[in-house]
């Protein structure tokens, strides 16, 4: 099975501590594997760990300060990446890229990102040609991705799980 990872670049002060933290969420719950990020609060591993440790799963984080170098590593064990951008080819270009079979790197962006990374970049897609958030736009590709199954997943070690409800929270604990 390929591997899924997510790459977050650029950090705005105030914004960015929350909004890197939703981007990590999505990331795990809509099936990525790990990410790494730029910038980002230190506690951001501690979370996700506590996270994990209640919900399951073994979502890694990584902080990095050279994202040129991740991509140049990823790119060098031969998998893709795939820059989001309002900018870039259609969402329906996820066919092809799932297509190839091949571990993943999705880039997302806090602010405008630097030139070159869509040069870097295998694909750029766009989720729609309007401005959003890197939270909306990974979501929806990974959905893409995935065909919606990643929301099936069940989280390995988990002490906790949720049991649908019609009328209230519903959790059991395992
Ligand atoms: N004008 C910016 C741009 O270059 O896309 C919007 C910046 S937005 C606040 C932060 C990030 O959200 C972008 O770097 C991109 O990864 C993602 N994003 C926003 N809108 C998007 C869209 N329509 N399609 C794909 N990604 C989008």
């Amino acid at each position: 099975m390929s591997r899924v990872a997510v790459l977050r670049i650029g950090y705005r002060l105030v914004r960015d501590d929350r909004i890197t933290t939703h981007v990590a969420l999505v990331a795990r719950a809509f099936g990525a594997d790990s990410i790494y990020t730029v910038g980002s609060e230190e506690n951001l591993i501690e979370k996700i760990r506590a996270l994990n440790n209640r919900w399951g799963g073994d979502f890694q984080v990584e902080l990095t300060d050279d994202w040129r170098d991740i991509i140049k590593q990823w790119k060098t064990a031969a998998g893709l990446v795939v820059h989001l951008t309002m900018y870039g080819m259609d969402i329906g270009a996820v066919e092809e890229i799932r297509l190839k079979n091949k571990d993943v790197l999705v880039v997302v962006g806090a602010e405008k990102v630097p030139r070159r990374l869509y040069g870097l970049a295998d694909y750029n897609i766009a989720v729609g040609h309007q401005p959003h958030s890197e939270v909306s736009a990974l979501a929806v590709f990974l959905d893409r991705y995935f065909k919606g199954k990643e929301l099936g997943k069940e989280f390995q070690d988990a002490k906790m799980k949720i049991l649908p409800s019609a009328g209230g929270k519903n959790v059991i604990q395992l």
